[in-house]
C-alpha cells in the first residue's frame, strides 16, 4: 500500500498560498507583485522606464510610445499579487495591456498590472484587496483588439504606478527594494 500526501496549498495570514510559491513579504505594507517559486524562480527585471516601444505596422517598425512602467519577466501562470491594499478600480481588456487590473491603493496611487493570462477567480471591480493578495496570473496578452489576444511578446507582468496627481512614476527603484527584501527575508 502506498500513502501519498499531497499538499496543494497553505494559509498565511488568511491568504491561501498555492503550494510551490513563497508567501508574500511585506515591507512597510507593500509587496513585490510577482510570487517567488520554491524552485528556481525565473524573475527578471531591469530599469526599462521610458524605453521606446515599437510596433509592427504593415512591414515597418514604428515607435508606438515610451514605456511607462517596469516589465517583470516570469514564468507563465505565476501568481500576481497586489502591491498594496486598495480597491479594484478597473478590470478587463485593453488593446495594449491585454487583461489588466487597476487598483486604487489606500495611499491614493493607482497600481496597474497588465498582460495577465487570467484574473484571480471571482475578482471584480469594487473589490477590496489586501497587500499580497493574488489578483491574477502572469501571461502575455495584449496588442490585439480581440479579447484574449496573446503571443505578441514574452510572458511578463507590466507594472505601472500613477501618483494621485496623475503622474506616472518609475516603479523600478521600489520594485528593486521590495525584491531584495523578499529574497533576503526568505533566505
Ligand atoms: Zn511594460
Amino acid at each position: 500500500m502506498v500513502l501519498a500526501f499531497a499538499v496543494s496549498a497553505f494559509v498565511v495570514g488568511g491568504e491561501i498560498i498555492p503550494a510551490g510559491y513563497r508567501p508574500p513579504v511585506k515591507v512597510d505594507g507593500v509587496v513585490f507583485p510577482v510570487a517567488r517559486a520554491d524552485w528556481l524562480s525565473v524573475i527578471n527585471f531591469t530599469d526599462d522606464w521610458h524605453a521606446p516601444r515599437m510596433r509592427l505596422v504593415g512591414k515597418r517598425w514604428v515607435q508606438s510610445g515610451i514605456h511607462e512602467g517596469t516589465d517583470i519577466l516570469a514564468e507563465p501562470g505565476t501568481p500576481i499579487r497586489a502591491m498594496t491594499a486598495g480597491e479594484v478600480e478597473n478590470l478587463g481588456w485593453l488593446f495594449y495591456s491585454g487583461w489588466r487590473v487597476g487598483i486604487r491603493g489606500d495611499d491614493g496611487s493607482y497600481y496597474f498590472y497588465a498582460h495577465m493570462t487570467e484574473f484571480a477567480p471571482g475578482l471584480s471591480t469594487g473589490d477590496e484587496v489586501s497587500a499580497g493578495e493574488t489578483i491574477g496570473f502572469v501571461g502575455n496578452t495584449g496588442y490585439g483588439t480581440k479579447e484574449g489576444h496573446h503571443d505578441e511578446f514574452i510572458y511578463h507582468l507590466h507594472v505601472g504606478i500613477q501618483e494621485p496627481d496623475g503622474r506616472w512614476i518609475n516603479p523600478f527603484p521600489l520594485l528593486e527594494d521590495l525584491y531584495r527584501e523578499a529574497v533576503e527575508t526568505d533566505r
